[in-house]
């Protein structure tokens, strides 16, 4: 999962209301033009989640508190968080629509750029997964179950409609490859680390660097730190364009390590292949 959080953003903490469980999650498009200059910009993503989130702010007759998704997801595969987690969303038509789901907006419009990526869709699920851990229930939606309006558009309420499933070779956990049949000692790479990703500090960012040398990405030199900095992401940009098969799509320099990347590189360095 590629988070970027509020914090990331430079938003305060959500002002919206709590609402500790829902029965499930509702899907949303934005509904007007969005460009497919997107596509080959990720800035341009985070400049339009922040358009939203000031055109919901601005919006006098909504009253809103804060952007009203809870999360929205990106064509590169990025998760923007929006209310975030425990949060009352505002997107989904009245009141008690609000109390019984929350809210993710996949970043494709009614005109433009209309059709999600895989990448988008794996990081919608992501999103669904991450309220499902913390208050979700089961139920995955479309705003327009249960209130008139096309929302989330033609080809998100066809995936929903299937069940919101991860789209094939996408991070996540159920992608990953089945274990050898028969018995003997296979390597298994460690679990991804939560908290990993650039420009924040965890001490698995060590583990990181570590492999990332193991593979020479990055140079002996640089001294191990708890900081995802410039260097270490550098490396993981270097690993990323001889191994694009781990790359976000549409990203040319992709610093984020990833689930599927970070077991590659393990298994790798350490797993005598
Ligand atoms: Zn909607
Ligand atoms: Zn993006």
């Amino acid at each position: 999962m590629k988070l970027i959080t509020r914090a990331d953003l430079g938003w305060p903490a959500s002002a919206a209301p709590s609402q500790l469980t829902a029965k499930g999650v509702k899907v949303h498009y934005e509904g007007t033009h969005v460009s497919p200059a997107l596509l080959d910009d990720h800035d341009l993503c985070i400049k339009e989640w922040k358009a939203i989130r000031a055109a919901h702010l601005a919006n006098k007759k909504e009253g809103y508190s804060d952007v009203a998704y809870n999360y929205a997801a990106c064509p590169h595969g990025f998760l923007l968080e929006g209310r975030g987690l425990r949060r009352r969303t505002g997107a989904n038509g009245n009141q008690p629509l609000n109390i019984a789901h929350y809210a993710i907006v996949g970043l494709v419009g009614s005109e433009g750029l209309t059709e999600p990526t895989d990448a988008m869709l794996s990081a919608i699920r992501d999103g669904i997964d991450l309220l499902r851990k913390h208050g979700a229930g089961s139920e995955i939606k479309g705003h327009r179950d249960g209130y008139a309006t096309t929302c989330p558009g033609t080809l998100l309420y066809d995936w929903v409609k299937k069940g919101a499933p991860r789209p094939s070779g996408q991070d996540g956990q159920d992608d990953t490859d089945p274990p050898p049949a028969g018995g003997g000692t296979t390597y298994e790479p460690p679990a991804f680390p939560t908290g990993l990703r650039p420009n924040s500090k965890s001490p698995s960012a060590r583990g990181l660097q570590k492999v990332m040398k193991k593979l020479g990405f990055l140079a002996a030199s640089v001294p191990y730190a708890d900081n995802y900095g410039p260097q270490t992401q550098e490396a993981v940009a270097r690993f990323h364009n001889k191994y694009t098969q781990f790359r976000a799509l549409g990203i040319k320099h992709d610093t984020a390590i990833g689930p599927r990347g970070w077991a590659f590189a393990h298994t790798k360095a350490y797993g005598g292949k």
